[in-house]
């Protein structure tokens, strides 16, 4: 075995064909059709892109050149002129679409706004205005920091219209978190709100802004907007602080979008920081834009009365692709939700698809597994029958909740795309085509046209079937990231540097590690970082973890190596178990055994620690380089600024 791969121990053989009457009616309809896109876009990827590229956006001017790669810095569309703004909802004006939905939105207190694409549109066109009376001219940036209301959309396709690249901060991030993103992206307005509602208590989100603005800690602000939300009385700093509804109240509602070019930054993204210290993200206008626009039509088969519910916080970047620019670029309806799940009424989100017939549901394996463990009673008493595809992004998903998620939301009637991608890429990389791919659980299996992805050993060199490996790109896709942000070195070393490249052939490196199956499927077995080295075979966290949420009394399951110096480092498995069961040495015997069956005995866990929760940062991710620290008795030095909720660290110590 090279030190440079990851040995695969699991098998999981099941395969879910898409339905007839789903391929029937999908914009994708075959294999062969899949295949050929892919193959055009493999062999001339540029005619592929400007093709789809003229079809499907609206250029003020066009490109003179559809690529320019000079690596590791790629520009697309090189000399093309075109505003995200314009795209998202001028051009659906003219016709059928004026009145449609652009946005159902649901508060959690009950709350309920439906926004078509002509109001969308003025109030978008009035706030931009606004933006440009407080001095925020083209290249400016300007932080959003809000909950989760039209506002948030509102404030970003505002920015977009008048070019001031935005970056939006998480509204459960701290003031300090706040603080080093604004100031990392010299910011020069905020929008935030006075506060939110989630798990109906409210988040003082100005407060947190108040602290992080504090002494003149960010200099570069100028201005906070505040939009009414809670009500709640708020602190308003004279000369500092205006209202959204003043601003919007006195501006006019017509702002002509401006040209960018096509090159031109659109927004500052901080990466979760699972890793360690979030990076700021660099995207563009028109690559950006077809990106995220093409993968919002083929991988959810978007069709013109779609529902699109895509639960993600508009401060992640499944937030910005999939809420916001892909959806609207193609005229959709999307629904959006302020808070989570409410502990007076736990199925609310299953409530929210019947009500408003939510047809496609795209949501993250850490909600699934929350579901999961509400129990299935809550899905069940509810109408689920509007929903025809499912999705999920952000972490590879267990088989298990895989087979949870088919049959109890999915009534096993609906295909499911499981997603793999990153703030880095913009899009959606690695999906199954609703319509024509067979899926196997736990498997994102086959890259979309034009990503040309592989998996390799440290040197570069493809490893064999069923070979875990370093997941790599091999050319460049239009949604790429261009840098990050005032850190070029950094956008280098992280990206372009792990993996030499390879007769001329640069490699971006994803850091996750995965393996191509007999069939070529793509399967994810986590992030290299944390890969397990026992007695000279490298396991990927994913697979462990997959036999261990197998066992029914099993909710979550985070496994890290601790040093040994018999083995070089032993398997510490930290569990977190569904409500009818408690911890006992019986089970902890039976859990292990669970892995022998499932894995073999080199994979069995030296220890098993059972917890109330693990620790996870803010979009949902287990941080396992904390845990590792805690299993190896040392002090946790690393970045710890994204954790949701410092206090589980805590008790992980005392247990
Ligand atoms: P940081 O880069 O700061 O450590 P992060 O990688 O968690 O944080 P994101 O860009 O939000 O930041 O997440 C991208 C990562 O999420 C991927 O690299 C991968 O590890 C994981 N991921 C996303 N979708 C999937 C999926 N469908 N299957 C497996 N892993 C996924
Ligand atoms: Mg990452």
């Amino acid at each position: 075995m090279s030190p440079n791969t990851i040995e695969s121990v699991l098998q999981e053989e099941r395969l879910f064909s898409p339905p007839v009457s789903f391929s029937k009616n999908a914009r994708i309809k075959t294999w062969e059709a899949y295949q050929e896109l892919y193959e055009k876009a493999r062999s001339d990827p540029e005619s592929f892109w400007a093709e789809i590229a003229e079809r499907e956006l609206h250029w003020f001017k066009k490109w003179d050149k559809v690529l320019d790669w000079k690596p590791p810095f790629a520009q697309w569309f090189v000399g093309g002129q075109l505003n995200l703004c314009y795209n998202c909802l001028d051009r659906h004006l003219d016709g059928d679409r004026r009145d449609k939905p652009a946005l159902i939105w649901e508060g959690e207190p009950g709350d309920c706004r439906i926004i078509t694409y002509a109001q969308l549109h003025r109030e978008v066109c009035e706030m931009a205005n606004a933006l440009k009376h407080l001095g925020v001219r083209k290249g400016d940036r300007v932080g959003i920091y809000l909950p989760m209301i039209p506002e948030a959309a509102i404030a970003m396709l505002a920015c977009a219209r008048i070019g001031a690249p935005h970056t939006v901060v998480f509204g459960g991030f701290s003031a300090e978190a706040l603080k080093d993103r604004l100031l990392d992206a010299n910011a020069k307005v905020l929008i935030t709100a006075d506060g939110g509602w989630r798990k109906e208590d409210i988040v003082h989100l100005k407060q947190q802004v108040d602290r992080a603005l504090a002494d003149d800690k960010v200099p570069s602000i100028e201005h906070v907007i505040v939009v009414r939300r809670t009500g709640h009385p708020i602190h308003i700093e004279p000369g500092r602080d205006l209202w959204w509804d003043d601003l919007q109240e006195e501006a006019s509602d017509q702002c002509p979008a401006e040209p960018m070019d096509s090159e031109d930054p659109s927004f500052i993204l901080y990466t979760s920081g699972t890793t360690g210290k979030p990076k700021g993200v660099v995207h563009t206008t028109g690559g950006y834009n077809l990106y995220t626009h093409l993968t919002t039509q083929w991988v959810f088969d978007l069709q013109e009365n779609d529902v699109f519910w895509c639960t993600a916080d508009v401060g992640w970047i499944t937030g910005h692709s999939y809420i916001v620019y892909g959806p609207l670029s193609n005229g959709a309806t999307i629904l959006m939700y302020e808070g989570a799940p409410r502990p007076s009424n736990p199925g609310c989100l299953w409530d929210l698809i019947e009500k408003h017939r939510v047809t496609i549901f795209y949501t993250a394996p850490t909600a699934i597994r929350l579901f999961i463990k509400m129990g299935e009673e809550l899905p069940k008493a509810r109408d689920l029958s509007s929903l025809r595809l499912l999705g999920t992004v952000g972490e590879p998903i267990n088989p298990s909740a895989w087979m949870w998620y088919h049959r109890v939301i999915g009534g096993e009637r609906c295909p499911i795309v499981d997603t793999w991608w990153q703030t880095e890429t913009g899009g959606i990389m690695i999906t199954p085509l609703p319509g024509v791919t067979k899926t196997k659980p736990g498997s994102a299996t086959f890259p979309f046209p034009g990503i040309i992805a592989d998996v390799v050993d440290l040197d570069g060199n493809p490893v064999g079937e069923n070979q875990g490996g370093y997941l790599v790109i091999k050319y460049p896709w239009p949604s790429m990231i261009r840098t990050v942000y005032k850190n070029p070195d950094r956008y280098r070393s992280t990206y372009w540097e792990n993996i030499p490249p390879k007769n001329g052939e640069y490699m971006y490196f994803t850091g996750d590690g995965a393996r191509r199956d007999r069939d070529g499927y793509l399967w994810v077995m986590g992030r290299i970082d944390d890969v397990i080295n026992v007695a000279g075979h490298r396991l990927g966290t994913m697979e462990v973890e997959s036999a261990l949420v197998s066992h029914p009394a099993v909710a979550e399951a985070a496994v890290v190596g601790k040093p040994s110096e018999l083995k070089g480092e032993e398997i510490i498995a930290f569990i977190t178990l569904e409500d009818s069961y408690t911890p006992s040495e019986e089970l902890k015997k039976e859990l292990k055994n669970r892995v022998v069956e499932e894995i073999g005995a080199l994979a069995r866990p030296e220890d098993i620690q059972f917890c109330e929760a693990l620790p996870k940062t803010r979009s949902g991710k287990i941080v396992r380089r904390l845990l590792r620290s805690l299993a190896a008795g040392e002090e946790v030095t690393g970045d710890t600024s994204t954790l949701e909720d410092r206090s589980v660290l805590d008790r992980l110590r005392n247990v």
